[in-house]
């Protein structure tokens, strides 16, 4: 079976009906909008599956690296993760589509589709390599965090132009550069 596939069976005769998962392996293929996991690289589960009356819980959390693409500078950065897993795996496939849990098919927990879902809620929309990235140049597509080309010059004469021109007029206009 796959690393991520866990069988159920013998969860009710454990003493206090859990088993601890601990372990690591590949999640392959997994790629969403600006952020992806290499094929070589593994992710690492510590997690809890208990027992409950309906049910096979999942809690825990899982940990990783992801590759992420800068939203600003499209520059490629990685990223570690460490996220909780409180997840409820379902007997009955009803009750897992109306509570919006997983399903247990054949005494079989499927890890999988819930660490993908876990790992794709946790990418930000719009990831930035470093808070001040100052991205790329609309104009010409300068990596701004290593040159400074005019057009961010422009850019940034336009965004103060109001101000300045607010300032002028307060001090009597005798701004002429920006009166025009
Ligand atoms: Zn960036
Ligand atoms: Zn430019």
């Amino acid at each position: 079976m796959h690393w991520l596939q866990i069988d159920v069976t013998n969860l009710d005769g454990l003493s206090d009906g859990s088993r601890e998962i601990r372990s690591s392996g590949p999640v392959e293929g997994f790629r969403s909008g600006l952020g992806w996991i290499d094929d070589g690289d593994s992710v690492h589960i510590d997690l809890v599956l208990r027992s409950v009356s309906d049910s096979v819980e999942a809690v825990g959390e899982v940990r990783g690296k992801l590759h992420l693409s800068c939203s600003r500078c499209l520059v490629e950065y990685q990223e570690g993760f460490r996220l909780d897993v409180d997840e409820k795996f379902y007997f009955d496939p009803t009750a897992a589509e109306l509570k919006e849990g997983y399903e247990v098919r054949d005494q079989v927990v499927n890890l999988e589709p819930m660490l993908r879902d876990v790992i794709v809620l946790s990418i930000p929309m719009r990831p930035v390599h470093t808070d001040d990235c100052k991205g790329l140049c609309p104009e010409c597509g300068a990596d701004l965090n290593a040159s400074d080309c005019k057009h961010a010059k422009q850019q940034i004469d336009i965004r103060w132009a109001p101000l300045q021109s607010l300032m002028a007029s307060q001090s009597g206009g005798d701004d002429e550069e920006v009166e025009k």
